[in-house]
């Protein structure tokens, strides 16, 4: 088995890393990683005391809802591995890996 990988048109040899977790434990839920991915793969949720997913809306009295906000992965099969999200992320909460073809 291999990597999945790509021949740029310099020639080189380009491996794209895809998305495979976010550490909620680390997460600060910042939204940088959700702002830079060009792929609408990111989606910040709520965590209430239970440490169930609760929606996120832009009304503060949602605030009470949950305890903190983490950034999840809503839709990995979008993501194009070019780790943008990981690379702008201060709390180091991203793992990603290259696909076996
Ligand atoms: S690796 Fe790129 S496409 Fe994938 S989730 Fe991160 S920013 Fe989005
Ligand atoms: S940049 Fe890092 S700390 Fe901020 S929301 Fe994304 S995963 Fe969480």
């Amino acid at each position: 088995m291999s990597t999945f990988s790509v021949t740029l048109p310099s020639g080189e040899t380009w491996e794209p890393k895809f998305v495979q977790n976010i550490n909620e434990d680390t997460c600060i839920g910042c939204g940088r990683c959700f702002k830079v991915c060009p792929r609408g793969v990111l989606e910040l949720v709520g965590l209430n005391d239970e440490g169930e997913r609760v929606k996120v809306s832009d009304d503060e009295d949602d605030d009470e809802e949950y305890e903190k906000k983490v950034m999840t992965i809503a839709h990995q099969e979008m993501c194009i591995g070019c780790t943008a999200c990981s690379k702008i992320c201060p709390k180091k909460c991203y793992t990603h890996g290259a696909a076996t073809v």
